[in-house]
């Protein structure tokens, strides 16, 4: 249930949030707890819980939400970045509203934790 979820109140502006990009379709903003020199979360205004709710006819906002992931991160400066999508709990999803986190400046390992 998305309505519930904290980035469900800043769309609504309930609460505040660090925009860097918004457009009918999603909104772009600072995350609260930065993992990385820049770490910014990109989310549907549609409330989409995770990847694992996306139907069929979400496949266009979900090709918009990876293009906006490029535009914000060329914004930032950005030629290096991570994407990253948690899906349910055990992948370390704590919002129930899909979101993207773009990731950058600095460098990062793979296999992630
Ligand atoms: P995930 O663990 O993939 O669900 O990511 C949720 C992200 O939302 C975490 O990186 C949190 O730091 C971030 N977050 C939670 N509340 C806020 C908030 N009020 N403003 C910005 N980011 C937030």
């Amino acid at each position: 249930m998305t309505s519930k979820t904290i980035f469900n109140k800043i769309l609504k502006g309930e609460i505040p949030c660090d925009e860097v990009y918004s457009d009918e379709w999603c909104l772009a903003f600072r995350d609260i707890e930065p993992q990385a020199p820049i770490h910014i979360l990109v989310i549907p205004r549609k409330g989409i819980e995770s990847m694992l709710e996306a139907k069929e006819e979400d496949k266009e906002l979900l090709g918009h939400l990876l293009w906006v992931v490029t535009k914000v991160a060329k914004q930032e400066g950005l030629t290096n970045w991570r994407t990253v999508i948690n899906t349910g709990l055990e992948a370390g999803q704590t919002v129930f509203h899909l979101h993207i986190h773009i990731l950058g400046g600095r460098n990062f390992h793979w296999p992630p934790g």
